[in-house]
């Protein structure tokens, strides 16, 4: 495991609800980063079959064109009832034939789907949040980072904040939607005490333990 001994990396992605939330990560640590997105980075065709694949693919592109460390995250919702759907294909759910993104439209069809499939009640909907996170160094180097957190998809959709598909996400053991929570409540700082809740503040937990600290 190696350690990083930078305090000053690219995020890549080019999702700005992703690029948000990993800088509330590690804005507090010290760390000073631009996106993918701001240095204007080509964004890599997702190619790979597995979020660990993609994760690595958005990274190494990032470290070689910046030159120095990069930080992505890739990431989706796995619903149990739909064996594993949209899985690593979330964010294609959401493409309209303009090439945008529409995530309204895409959390309906999820709702289709888990209709379709007779799934109704909350025991029948359940599904994780997945997210990779992958560190990569312009040598080369990768170290990969996996956080996940169970819950249902719930329906209507509930709450404005967050992004993608957090207004029909429901954590286990809590009452209301991703969409429904802070930033700081998503990913589980909000008591003062980190535990972290969401998919990405969990991986982004192993990051801090195995490449930060001593
Ligand atoms: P990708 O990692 O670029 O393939 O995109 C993953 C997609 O999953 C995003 O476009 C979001 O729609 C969805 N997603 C990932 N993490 C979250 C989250 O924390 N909240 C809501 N949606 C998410």
């Amino acid at each position: 495991m190696r350690k990083l001994e930078t305090k000053t990396i690219v995020v890549a992605s080019h999702n700005a609800g992703k690029i948000r939330e990993i800088q509330e990560l590690i804005g507090p640590l010290g760390f000073t980063a631009k996106s993918a997105a701001e240095l204007n980075f080509v964004e890599p065709d997702e190619t790979g079959t597995s979020f660990e694949e993609n994760a690595t693919i958005k990274a190494v592109a990032s470290a070689n064109a910046a030159g120095m460390p990069a930080l992505s995250d890739d990431s989706g919702l796995v619903v149990d009832a739909l064996d594993g759907d949209p899985g690593v294909y979330t964010a294609n759910w959401a493409e309209t034939p303009s090439g945008t993104r529409d995530f309204d439209m895409a959390m309906a069809k999820v709702e289709k789907a888990l209709q379709d499939a007779g799934a109704t009640t909350p025991e029948q909907r359940t599904a994780r949040f997945v997210s990779v996170l992958c560190l990569a160094w312009p040598d080369g180097h990768t170290e990969l980072f996996r956080g996940e957190v169970e819950g249902s998809v719930v329906w209507p959709p509930r709450g404005g904040q967050g992004f993608g598909y957090d207004p029909v996400f429901q954590p286990e053991g809590y009452g209301v939607t991703f969409g429904e929570m802070s930033g700081e409540e998503k990913h589980g700082w909000s008591v003062g005490k980190p535990q972290a809740l969401s998919h990405r503040a969990r991986a982004f937990k192993l990051f801090v333990e195995t490449c930060l600290e001593a």
